[in-house]
């Protein structure tokens, strides 16, 4: 089943977006049967679960944090986790900035930007992104890199406010993409997830979110 479901999804993709398995909740024996099934990138939103889980599986798999990171955890997932998806305050880069540094790596980040109609959502608005992107600290972070953006859409049926709300995204990236930066090198795009990948899809997206879809509804 979810190995079917899988397949069926990277067909839709077809080479256009990667696929995160947002496997938050689930248990280490279906992220076994995602990965024999060839998926091998996942996305949790706790850093607590995703470091309780990273050992349980083989050492090729990708840890996305795709969930609100505050800066006093970082330490325990940056020697490992290959995608941050939800910066948003150039303190919280400092920190990721640091605590790589320690390890001797690299980390990828990606700035959240707010885009949903929504009072909860977290994230930077395009003019805090783009401060940010400009600001002088930011060339003193030799061990983190910003290759992209992230969002969420509204959570609504009205597909058109949703396509709306992914373009304005595109047209952000590739506006901030042109910033010219040490460590700014734009080329990922997350946005979409179970109920509205197709449309992230069309408006650009370069990596879906995907978890219900795939694992069925969380409790
Ligand atoms: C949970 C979550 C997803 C996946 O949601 P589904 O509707 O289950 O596909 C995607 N992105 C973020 C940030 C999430 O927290």
């Amino acid at each position: 089943m979810i190995a079917e479901t899988i397949r069926l999804i990277e067909s839709e993709l077809a080479g256009k977006a990667k696929l995160i398995a947002v496997t938050k909740t689930k248990p280490v024996s279906l992220l076994q049967e995602a990965y024999d099934a060839g998926c091998k990138r996942f996305g949790e939103n706790k850093v607590q679960e995703m470091v309780d889980k990273q050992p349980q599986l083989p050492a090729d798999v990708e840890w996305h944090l795709i969930g609100h990171l505050q800066s006093n955890k970082v330490k325990y997932i940056a020697p490992f986790v290959t995608l941050i998806h939800s910066v948003d305050s150039l303190k919280l880069l400092q920190e990721i900035n640091k605590q790589a540094a320690k390890q001797n790596r690299i980390i990828d980040c990606l700035l959240q930007i707010y885009i949903a109609d929504e009072e909860t959502k977290f994230g930077l608005s395009p003019a805090e992104a783009e401060m940010l992107l400009r600001a002088p600290e930011l060339n003193d972070l030799s061990n983190i890199r910003l290759i992209g953006l992230m969002g969420l859409a509204t959570n609504t049926d009205n597909e058109g406010q949703i396509r709306q709300e992914f373009r304005g995204l595109k047209q952000l990236f590739d506006k901030l993409a042109e910033i010219q930066s040490p460590y700014v090198q734009f080329h990922e795009l997350s946005m979409g997830m179970s109920s509205d990948y197709r449309i992230a899809l069309e408006e650009g997206s370069t990596m879906v979110r995907v978890g219900s879809a795939i694992f069925g509804n969380r409790n």
